[in-house]
């Protein structure tokens, strides 16, 4: 199973794909991509079983329906639900305005669901990822923090308990991701004019060798120029950048 995330200048679509295909050896079920357009939209495809599977199913929709240089993509190892398309990552909001991708599990998952299902929202999926994307919905619209987007993120991973990677993309602030981890690896990929977030260094290194590993329970809040480390709370950190200065 493997994360990844893209902001920069170039198309994320290809990126993504391209780096969930370097990921393919960690083993998966099904695999998914959303891309953030800079016109308030969100595109999300996924399909259980291999990475060609999604490739055709991109084929059949048409790239040009996923344009945008912003996107994240997803392998997933089922633990929450079937490996079927509707539990393949990402998973979104009802108003496909957020969509999260999340590789652990998130072991609060139940008590969220009843709380969120008391408010009113209805699940799309059996896996216990939808929660958070529900959560951040709910931080965005109606939160202490409602209309920012990166605050309402925080506010939703400070609702999780597990051990977990989980990024966030949201339709109306594009070239903006927030990624956070607790126990599961992620690393950013620091390159010029573009960041990238991956579960490991192998899913970028054709693009960058600046990286920057996160530690347990921070998080990071990547643009086209940008990555700032921080804890749960905001504090920042830092994260501990290294050069990757061997081979393949
Ligand atoms: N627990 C999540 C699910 O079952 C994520 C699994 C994974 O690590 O890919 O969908």
């Amino acid at each position: 199973c493997g994360i990844v995330g893209y902001v920069g200048q170039r198309q994320a679509l290809d990126i993504v794909v391209e780096a969930l295909r370097r990921m393919e050896y960690r083993g998966y079920d099904s695999a998914g991509v959303a891309i953030v357009d800079g016109g308030g939209h969100l595109a999300v495809e996924k399909k259980a079983g291999r990475l060609e599977n999604l490739e055709k199913l991109i084929a059949e929709v048409g790239p040009e329906n996923l344009t945008g240089t912003t996107g994240m993509g997803h392998t997933r190892w089922a633990t929450h639900g079937k490996p079927t398309d509707r539990n393949a990552h990402p998973h979104c909001s009802l108003d496909e305005k957020f969509a999260v991708v999340h590789n652990g599990i998130i072991e609060n998952y139940a008590p969220l669901r009843a709380e969120l299902e008391e408010g009113g929202v209805e699940f799309d999926s059996d896996t216990d990822t939808e929660t958070a994307v529900h959560l951040l919905r709910r931080e965005y619209t109606s939160g202490q923090h409602a209309g920012d987007f990166v605050a309402s993120a925080y506010a939703a991973l400070r609702r999780l308990d597990g051990a977990f990677t989980v990024v966030f993309a949201s339709a109306d602030n594009p070239g903006v991701l927030v990624a956070a981890r607790r126990s599961t690896p992620l690393v950013v990929g620091v390159g010029d004019g573009e960041m990238f977030l991956a579960s490991d260094v192998t899913a970028f290194i054709e693009h960058t060798r600046e990286a920057v590993e996160l530690g347990q329970d921070e998080v990071v809040v990547i643009t086209a120029d940008s990555y700032e480390v921080t804890d749960f709370d905001g504090n920042p950190t830092g994260g501990t950048p290294f050069h990757i200065d061997w081979d393949l």
